[in-house]
């Protein structure tokens, strides 16, 4: 069989946006330009050294009918919820969190100066799981399986599998694909990703990376360039091949999730599938029963 080589179907530049009680982020997803990638309903980076960027952190707020994927790259986090549940994400941790019917959270910085650099990736529960309990996966930095892949290029496996290792984020509905990517200058990676997944590349190191139109290892041809701190939506295919072309050393993410097809009512921190149920989520809030 044939590898069907995923193109770019769009470029997304990021935005600068600011969140929480006034933490400046690079919005992706959930934009104008892009309000939303089904599965994905957003995708926020924030990267600074600058302690007034983040030192405000996102104070208690609730979430509604799905889910948040925080991956830190750098720096210290805490987070805790009206349950009593409480965790600190480390450099390179992960916290896949499962709103479901509801949470009522915080996340704030533990560090008061230094860089805090990450991701927080929004993915969408379809409608008979929107209500279901929450559910929290705390990844530790070294349960994350980092695969030597050829040149020089690493992976961090965090959803998925890459070169037989297995992601520790497990029983996800959307079966989602989350690597990390370093490629150093003429290094590529190949990776499979099912047909009729939502695909998308995001890259936050260096000058940008190449996603190729044919086997980037085996066959070395053409491709289109994908820019520093820029998102681009892949087209439908069964493979994904990302190269550097620059001089300096990349890093991306490599996501993927399988559409869920339903309708989208979304407000602030709630996702439901219809007005009716947005309603509901301001109602129950409001009424402490989160
Ligand atoms: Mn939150």
């Amino acid at each position: 069989m044939t590898d069907r080589w995923r193109p770019i179907a769009r470029l997304v530049p990021a935005e600068p946006a600011s969140d929480g009680a006034g933490v400046r982020l690079n919005r992706s997803i959930a934009t104008a330009n892009l309000p939303a990638l089904d599965p994905f309903l957003l995708l926020d980076e924030f990267n600074s050294e600058d302690k007034d960027d983040y030192i405000a952190g996102f104070p208690e707020h609730p979430h509604r009918g799905f889910e948040t994927v925080t991956y830190m790259i750098e720096g210290r986090m805490r987070h805790q919820d009206n349950a009593g549940n409480s965790g600190l994400l480390r450099s390179g941790g992960v916290q896949w969190m499962t709103a479901g019917r509801g949470i009522l959270h915080s996340e704030m910085p533990e560090q008061e100066d230094g860089r805090m650099q990450g991701f927080q990736l929004w993915v969408n529960l379809p409608a008979r799981l929107k209500m279901s309990d929450p559910r929290y996966q705390d990844i530790e930095p070294e349960d994350v399986p980092r695969v030597e892949a050829g040149g020089g290029a690493t992976v961090r496996v965090i959803a998925g599998e890459h070169g037989g290792a297995i992601g520790p984020v497990q029983d996800v509905f959307v079966r989602p694909l989350y690597l990390d990517i370093t490629l150093p200058a003429g290094a590529a990676v190949s990776q499979p990703v099912p047909t009729g997944h939502t695909g998308f590349v995001y890259v936050f190191g260096g000058e940008g990376v190449t996603v190729t139109e044919g086997d980037p290892i085996a066959d070395p041809g053409q491709g289109f360039p994908v820019r520093y701190r820029t998102l681009a939506v892949l087209g439908d295919g069964d493979r994904v091949g990302v190269r550097n072309d620059t001089s300096e050393d990349a890093r991306l993410l490599l996501v993927a999730g399988a559409p869920i097809g339903e309708p989208i009512a979304r407000y602030g921190p709630f996702v439901m599938n219809t007005e009716q149920e947005i309603h509901q989520a301001f109602k129950d809030f409001q009424e402490g029963s989160f």
